[in-house]
């Protein structure tokens, strides 16, 4: 094996020596689960005030309420003391900025090679699809009414998250 990971497992090492989470569990102890954006502009945790351990985190290009991110969810309310769910899609996201054929020949020009055939999921309508989300999670059989659903837009500009719905 090359060194490539070298200087991230040094830091870990460092995170290591004083680690005191052994006894830490796996629940959301602020009872909150986020979906966002991969975008490595958001900080989930810190923008809500929360620390390590407070919620449970689903990320992916646009923060989209995927099959897999409703499978956290369902996992989350019923397993892991979760009981407000926030969608939080952003400005500026490169997965509303783009179509899919942009992105297909960005990636193909990067590789190289043909990525005609990569699904990118992009959003032409970020609020449409905001309300399809939120709409997902609260209609869905295995979540419960009592669970608080919020569909959010977070501002990469100003670092504000505004209420939609
Ligand atoms: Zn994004």
């Amino acid at each position: 094996m090359g060194d490539e990971f070298d200087d991230l497992l040094a830091a870990n090492a460092a995170y290591a020596a004083d680690f005191k989470g052994g006894d830490f569990d796996g629940i959301a102890h602020a009872g909150v689960a986020i979906v966002t954006c991969m975008d490595s502009r958001i900080d989930p945790l810190r923008m809500l005030g929360l620390h390590h351990g407070d919620a449970k985190i689903f990320r992916n290009p646009g923060g989209r309420v995927t099959p897999q991110a409703v499978e956290a969810l369902v996992l989350g309310v019923h397993l892991l003391n979760v009981n407000r769910i926030l969608v939080i899609p952003h400005t500026r996201c490169a997965m509303t900025a783009s179509t899919q054929e942009e992105l297909r020949e960005r990636v193909g020009r990067s590789a190289g090679q043909d990525a005609a055939w990569q699904e990118f999921d992009v959003v032409e309508d970020q609020m449409a699809a905001l309300e399809e989300d939120v709409a997902k999670i609260r209609s869905h059989p295995l979540i419960p009414h009592s669970v608080k659903v919020g569909g959010f837009l977070y501002d990469v500009d100003t670092g504000r998250l505004e209420r939609m719905l």
